[in-house]
């Protein structure tokens, strides 16, 4: 592997400061979505061993929290650096194991650097309240505590910046972190943990363990040592994830599946949703969960909008992600494949026409030609199901009502667009679209600054912005009596 710094390149868990196989008696092999060669194995952690990991986390605890919010900021201000540094090796790592363009893949570093950065200024501002209390002599004084050690479990689909958006909080914060990454892409979130080994976080920590999914989420959930647990993935995982905290009442942030409307009016710029709606779908080959999953057009420019669209996604180039010419890189595995073959096949059943692709892409990876889908309707799979592949299915509609109400129409409520140049309606829509995140007259809006997260069942929470820290603090409210003695 043509790494600038071989070390980057980790194939053990990272525990209380320390690389370690575990027992070592099995391993996780990761291979490379576009060829499908080995990139490399993992280690195969136990329950036992993630509860070992927890303990370590536990024993971290006090001193982190009692340290200084300087230090920590330094310390997490000094792992941002060595993020932005070490870059293109940590692109070329998940290129390697993830598929997307290197390009896409620096631009997500650098991203999920952002994430370090951000919270390690927002360290310095975690501020209570005092407060005015009725009662005579006393005060109320509300002070932010780190509410504790932190699980976070993290997908695949962006292996760096859902590690940073999860962990620079909750370290920000003073609390711990063991941390799960996705199977399919752990040597990002190793490379991470071996340069926070670097920036000088104490042993204990920032954990980062690998292993069958299932064992290590039934110890972080059942652990009471564990008072919170963040997830990213899919909807089903959340809600069992959710399920199982009950037992121990742990806090929870979710960030779960999502199936975006992208809705252009009539009275939109053409050219600016089609340029939003190209970042919208292609980014990560549709693999995203804000990824816009249904267009829907208004009559009087859905001819206008298809073509353009269709013109601008036939310059599309499909490949592996370290051809630079390449914009679109292979699905994640063959499941994502036949889901995306199965919901196409399944619109042409009903109706649905295909104005380009619509078909796998080679022999070798996972590659699926990047579709638009005309004529789309609410009775077709991708009117239901999120796709999380490179499929464009354009639904028309003849009034803003009938937009909002097919938009609305999904227990999803993660990320909404929508194009229109009238201020009236982009209130009116603004307010009437039951979404976390709503894009208006833009196609991207994730941003270390801004609460991302979704309402329904796209989760709980938020991460990014000031609200992002809130998830990872608890209040204490102090009551302070006898102060009525006179001076
Ligand atoms: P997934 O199967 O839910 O996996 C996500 C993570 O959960 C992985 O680390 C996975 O581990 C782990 N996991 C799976 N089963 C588990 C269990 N029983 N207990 C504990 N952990 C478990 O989802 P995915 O297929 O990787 O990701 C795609 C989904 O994630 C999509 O629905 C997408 O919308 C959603 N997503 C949401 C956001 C957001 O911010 N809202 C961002 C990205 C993705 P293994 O890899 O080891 O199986």
């Amino acid at each position: 592997m043509n790494l600038r710094c071989q070390e980057l390149l980790r194939s053990q868990c990272f525990v209380d400061g320390t690389w370690t196989d575990g027992s070592g008696a099995d391993r996780i092999a990761v291979y490379n979505p576009a060829t499908g060669a080995l990139v490399g194995t993992v280690p195969a952690f136990s329950q036992k061993e993630t509860q070992k990991a927890i303990d370590a986390a536990s024993r971290a605890w006090p001193a982190w929290k009692r340290l200084s919010v300087d230090e920590r900021s330094r310390i997490l201000r000094c792992w941002y650096e060595l993020i932005v540094e070490h870059h293109l090796d940590l692109a070329v790592l998940m290129t390697l194991e993830q598929g997307k363009p290197l390009a896409e893949a620096q631009g997500e570093v650098l991203h999920g650097a952002s994430y370090v950065e951000w919270f390690a200024e927002e360290a310095k501002r975690i501020y209570g309240d005092t407060m005015p209390m009725a009662q005579k002599g006393k005060r109320i004084v509300v002070l932010k505590e780190p509410v504790g050690v932190c699980a976070a479990i993290t997908p695949w689909n962006f292996p760096s910046q859902m590690v940073t958006r999860k962990a620079a909080p909750a370290l920000a914060a003073g609390c711990p972190v063991v941390l799960k990454p996705a199977a399919r892409t752990p040597f990002s979130a190793l490379a991470l943990a071996f340069l926070a080994q670097k920036a000088g976080f104490p042993p204990g920590v920032f954990n980062v363990i690998t292993g069958p999914a299932q064992e290590i989420g039934q110890e972080m959930t059942a652990n009471p040592l564990i008072r919170k647990l963040s997830f990213t993935g899919s909807t089903a995982v959340g809600k069992r994830l959710m399920r199982d905290c009950a037992g121990t009442v742990k806090k929870v942030s979710l960030e779960l599946g999502g199936h975006a409307p992208f809705v252009v009016f009539d009275d939109a710029d053409v050219d600016a949703a089609v340029r939003g709606a190209m970042s919208s779908k292609y980014r990560n080959s549709g693999q995203t969960c804000v990824c816009a999953n249904r267009f829907i057009v208004q009559e009087g420019i859905y001819a206008e909008f298809a073509e353009k669209l269709v013109a601008a996604v036939q310059k599309l180039q499909v490949g592996s992600g370290f051809d630079q010419c390449v914009q679109q890189g292979p699905l994640i595995d063959q499941a994502a494949l036949d889901k995306v073959e199965a919901q196409v096949a399944d619109a042409v059943t009903l109706g649905a026409e295909i104005a380009c692709g619509g078909m796998r892409v080679g022999k070798a990876g996972y590659f699926y030609a990047p579709t638009v889908l005309l004529g789309a309707t609410k009775d077709m799979r991708i009117a239901r199901e999120e796709t999380f592949g490179p499929v464009a299915p354009i639904f028309s509609f003849k009034e803003d009502r009938d937009a909002v109400s097919l938009a609305n129409s999904t227990p999803y409520g993660l990320a909404a667009y929508f194009y229109s140049q009238n201020i009236n309606r982009i209130w009116r829509v603004a307010e009437a679209l039951e979404y976390g995140m709503v894009g208006i007259n833009t196609g991207r809006m994730s941003s270390e600054a801004a609460p991302f997260g979704g309402i329904k069942e796209s989760g709980i929470g938020r991460e990014g912005s000031k609200y992002g820290l809130e998830e990872y603090l608890e209040l204490k409210y102090l009551c302070l009596g006898g102060l009525d003695a006179p001076l």
